[in-house]
C-alpha cells in the first residue's frame, strides 16, 4: 500500500482516470463500492488513504487489476503535471514562503498548471544552485585559484581602489591605524560599531539602513584582525557586491574583499617601494614586510604573492600547512608541484614531508623563520617558513622561490638542504615495505576530521589519514 503522501496523490489520480474512462460520477462509483461520493473524493485528491478492501472493490468496479491502480506512474500527461504540482506545494522550500496551497482540480486550466509548475521548478533550481556540495565548493575554489594564477595573483583595479581610499583617509606611511580605518568608513558614510553579540555565523554585519558596520570587539587590543574585518566589510560596499547567487560568486566576493583589505593594510605604492628596496639590499623577508606594516605573517606572505610578479619580477609560491602536513591554502606561479587530487584541488592534500613547510615544525622555535633549499623533480627551491599555532593546532606559513631568485632573500646562505621526490610515492607517501607488511591490515586508525569546509578525503586505506604516519607511529611504539 502507498504510504507517502505523493504516492497517495498518484493513486487518487489513477482512480479518477479509470473512473473517467468508465464515465462514472463520484457518487456512481461510490455506490458500487459502498462509499459516499465525498469520501471517494478525498481518496482521489490523495488526502485519505483507502483500505485495501476498498481498493480491491474499486479495482473490481473499474475492471482493472489492483496493481494497475497501485502503479506509481501518472495515468496521463495532465495527471503527471498535477502530481508534480502537488509535490512541489508540499516541499518545505515552498512552505517557507508562507503562501497558500492551490487546490489542483480537474477544472484548472492547463496554462495555469504549467505556469505554477514553471515557477516551482525555477524556485527549486535557484535553491539548489545556492547550496554548494563540498565537491562543487572544491571545484569553484580550484577554478578561482587557476584564474588568479593566470593573472599572477594581481588585481590592478582593486589595487588602485585601495590606494585611493587609503590616501583619502589621510594615511601617510607605515601601518594603517584603526583611526584611519574609521575615517575610511566615515567617508563611505558608515560608522564602525563594536558589539559582543554578533551572530555566530558572521564576521561582520552591515546595516544598510542606518549605515553601520557591526564588528566583534577586539580580542587583542590593537590587533590587526579588526582593521582587516572592517576593511573587508567596506570592500563589499565599494566593490558593489550583491547577494551572491552561487557558491562560486560567494568565493569570488570573499577573494575580492580579502584582496581589498590586504591592499589597504599594505598599499601598493608603499609596499612596492619597501620590497624593492629590500630586494636591492638582498634583504627581502616576509618578517620585515610584516613588521613594517603591522600585519600578520600570513597576511604579509599573501600580499607578497600579489606584488612579487607584477612589480618585483619574481615568481614564487605560498603555502599554509597544518601540523599534520595538510595544505590549507596554496599558491604558486614558480612551478613548485603542489599536491592535488584528480579534480586539481589542493586543499587538504598532504605536502611532501621533505618540504620546509613540514620540516620546519621540527626545527624552529617559532620566533624566527626557518630557511631551506629543497631539490624537487621540478628544480631546486628556496623557502622561508614561519610556524605558529592557533587554539586548535600548529600551522606553518611558507614563501619560496626558485633557486636563482633566492639571492634576493635573507636566509639564502642556509646550509639546510633536503631532497623531495614527490609525487613519486616512494618519497614519503609509501611506508617502507617491511613496515608496511607488518602493519597493513593489522591497524585501525580513526581519522581526525578536518574542519575545513573544502577538505577533500585523500585516497588511502582510511580517508583523511596518512597511512605512512600511522604505520611509522605504530612501528615506533611497538618497540616500547
Ligand atoms: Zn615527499
Amino acid at each position: 500500500m502507498p504510504t507517502r503522501a505523493s504516492d497517495l496523490v498518484t493513486l487518487g489520480l489513477r482512480i479518477r482516470h479509470f473512473r473517467g474512462e468508465h464515465g462514472l460520477t463520484l457518487d456512481q462509483l461510490g455506490d458500487r463500492v459502498g462509499l459516499a461520493g465525498s469520501q471517494l473524493s478525498l481518496i482521489e485528491n490523495g488526502r485519505r488513504e483507502p483500505k485495501l478492501s476498498t481498493l480491491q472493490d474499486v479495482a473490481t468496479a473499474l475492471a482493472v487489476p489492483i496493481t494497475e491502480l497501485l502503479n506509481g506512474e501518472a495515468p496521463n500527461t495532465r495527471a503527471a503535471l498535477e502530481i508534480e504540482l502537488a509535490r512541489a506545494q508540499k516541499n518545505p522550500l515552498y512552505g517557507a514562503l508562507g503562501l497558500p496551497t492551490v487546490k489542483v482540480t480537474k477544472g484548472m486550466p492547463l496554462a495555469a498548471l504549467e505556469s505554477l509548475l514553471g515557477l516551482h521548478r525555477e524556485l527549486a533550481r535557484r535553491a539548489s544552485e545556492a547550496i554548494a556540495t563540498p565537491e562543487e565548493a572544491r571545484r569553484a575554489n580550484t577554478e578561482l585559484r587557476e584564474l588568479m594564477r593566470e593573472q599572477d595573483n594581481y588585481m590592478p583595479d582593486i589595487e588602485q581602489l585601495a590606494e585611493d581610499q587609503v590616501q583619502a583617509s589621510g594615511h601617510v606611511s607605515g601601518a594603517l591605524t584603526h583611526r584611519e580605518v574609521s575615517v575610511m568608513a566615515e567617508q563611505l558614510g558608515f560608522n564602525l560599531i563594536y558589539v559582543n553579540d554578533l551572530p555566530g555565523s558572521t564576521r561582520s554585519v552591515t546595516d544598510l539602513v542606518n549605515h553601520r558596520i557591526y564588528l566583534p570587539p577586539a580580542s587583542i587590543p590593537g590587533g590587526h584582525g579588526l582593521r582587516s574585518m572592517a576593511l573587508q566589510a567596506m570592500g563589499h560596499r565599494l566593490l558593489g557586491h550583491e547577494r551572491p547567487a552561487s557558491y562560486a560568486e560567494f568565493l569570488w566576493q570573499r577573494l575580492q574583499i580579502n584582496y581589498f583589505a590586504a591592499a589597504c593594510l599594505m598599499p601598493r605604492n608603499a609596499s612596492v617601494a619597501f620590497l624593492a628596496n629590500a630586494k636591492r639590499e638582498r634583504e627581502l623577508s616576509v618578517e620585515d614586510f610584516r613588521d613594517a606594516f603591522g600585519v600578520t605573517h600570513e597576511a604579509a606572505a599573501l600580499r607578497l604573492t600579489n606584488l612579487a610578479t607584477s612589480h618585483l619580477d619574481m615568481t614564487l609560491h605560498f603555502l599554509r600547512v597544518t601540523g599534520d602536513g595538510a595544505l590549507q591554502k596554496g599558491y604558486e606561479n614558480d612551478g613548485l608541484p603542489l599536491p592535488a587530487d584528480v579534480t586539481g584541488s589542493i586543499e587538504g592534500q598532504f605536502v611532501c614531508k621533505q618540504w620546509s613547510a613540514r620540516s620546519a615544525f621540527t626545527h624552529t622555535n617559532r620566533t624566527t623563520e626557518f630557511y631551506q633549499y629543497t631539490d624537487t623533480p621540478a628544480g631546486t627551491f628556496w623557502c622561508a617558513t614561519q610556524t605558529g599555532a592557533t587554539d586548535a593546532r600548529e600551522f606553518s606559513i611558507s614563501v619560496g622561490v626558485p633557486f636563482v631568485q633566492a639571492k634576493w632573500f635573507r636566509g639564502r646562505e642556509t646550509t639546510q638542504r633536503a631532497i623531495s621526490r614527490c609525487p613519486d610515492e616512494s618519497c614519503c607517501r609509501r611506508p617502507a615495505s617491511d613496515i608496511s607488511s607488518r602493519w597493513a591490515g593489522k591497524s585501525w586508525p580513526s581519522a581526525r576530521l578536518h574542519a575545513h569546509v573544502l577538505s577533500p578525503l585523500p585516497s588511502g586505506t582510511f580517508p583523511g589519514v596518512d597511512d605512512t604516519e600511522v604505520y611509522e607511529f605504530l612501528e615506533a611504539h611497538a618497540a616500547e
